[in-house]
């Protein structure tokens, strides 16, 4: 196999709670997270000169080694002594700094084909392990669905699968800085903390409104407060009817759940309209794992 491609899909998260912080800056959480149906497309080649070289369609992403998709090519190049060299394009499509894990499902999106492509001969465990060295949402990149994370990130747990709806998708032109907002939220008492084990119970009972109406975001305050944008689209999302509608990882990214796809549509155009945002698509769940 000299090629591959690969789609490294987004996520959102339908509860993000904090539990505290350890002395090396890392935070734990307990996070539902899912798997959409927006990707980035991936292609691996084999190629003469060694080395890794990376490219991509958005020019301000680094294709050095800032870049999560070569670190995870070196890592397992040196690992596993692989002399050949391998080129990667990156097609961007999930929002970048957004809260959508697009970096780290890159990574995995690069160890999972590289592991194919080199016939490694890991598996999905052993891939987890390496991927949680290059960030914590990767091993959850790796495995996908609908899915328990805490310590890190990196204790995963496989969910009953989300029930069908639309999501809609909405990232307004800010930046915002994933170890800021941990950093703000670090200086203040968390004293209201999102119903996780009410998403879940809602999972098993396939209860749409029961996941909705419990979902939270630890996180949301911090962002809203530099970027009140977050809740006019919020509230956007709900007028025009999602069941509800939330900030997802650090943000900005919001998105809205809605079981009909005419009315996500509608209430995208009301927030392209309003110019709340720019990068605004209606999508499916994606509730398969890798194996
Ligand atoms: P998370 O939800 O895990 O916090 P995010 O969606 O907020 O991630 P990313 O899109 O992963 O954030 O990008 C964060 C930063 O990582 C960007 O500013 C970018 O420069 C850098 N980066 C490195 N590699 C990539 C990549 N392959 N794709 C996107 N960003 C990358």
């Amino acid at each position: 196999m000299d090629r591959i491609e690969l789609k490294a899909l987004g996520k959102i998260n339908l509860g993000i709670d904090v539990l505290g912080r350890r002395e090396n800056g890392y935070h734990d959480v307990r996070m539902v997270m899912q798997t959409v149906y927006l990707y980035d497309l991936i292609t691996i080649k084999k190629r003469r000169a060694p080395g890794i070289g990376v490219e991509t369609n958005l020019y301000y992403l680094p294709t050095n080694e800032n870049n999560l998709a070569y670190r995870a090519a070196k890592l397992l190049k040196d690992e596993f002594h692989i002399k050949e060299g391998v080129s990667i394009r990156l097609d961007k499509h999930i929002p970048v700094a957004a809260g959508m894990a697009g970096g780290s499902s890159n990574a995995a999106a690069v160890l999972f084909g590289m592991n194919r492509m080199f016939e490694l001969g890991l598996t999905m465990k052993e891939l987890m392990d390496r991927g949680v060295m290059l960030g914590a949402d990767v091993p959850y990149c790796i495995m996908r669905g609908t899915v328990l994370a805490e310590g890190i990130g990196e204790i995963l747990t496989p969910l009953a699968p989300m029930p069908r709806c639309f999501v809609l998708l909405a990232k307004p032109p800010v930046a915002v800085s994933t170890k800021l907002v941990y950093e703000k939220l670090d200086s203040r008492e968390i004293d209201d903390h999102p119903d996780i084990d009410g998403i879940i119970d809602g999972l098993k009972e396939e209860n749409l409104l029961r996941i909705t109406a419990s979902m939270g975001n630890v996180l949301e305050g911090v962002t809203i407060e530099e970027y009140p944008v977050i809740n006019e689209i919020k509230s956007t999302m709900k007028q025009y009817g999602a069941l509800n509608a939330m900030m997802s990882g650090s943000g900005p990214t919001v998105f809205g759940i809605f079981d009909d796809r005419n009315q996500a549509r509608t209430a995208a155009q009301k927030i392209k309209a309003a110019q709340l945002a720019k990068q605004v698509y209606v999508v499916n769940i994606h509730n398969a794992r890798r194996k």
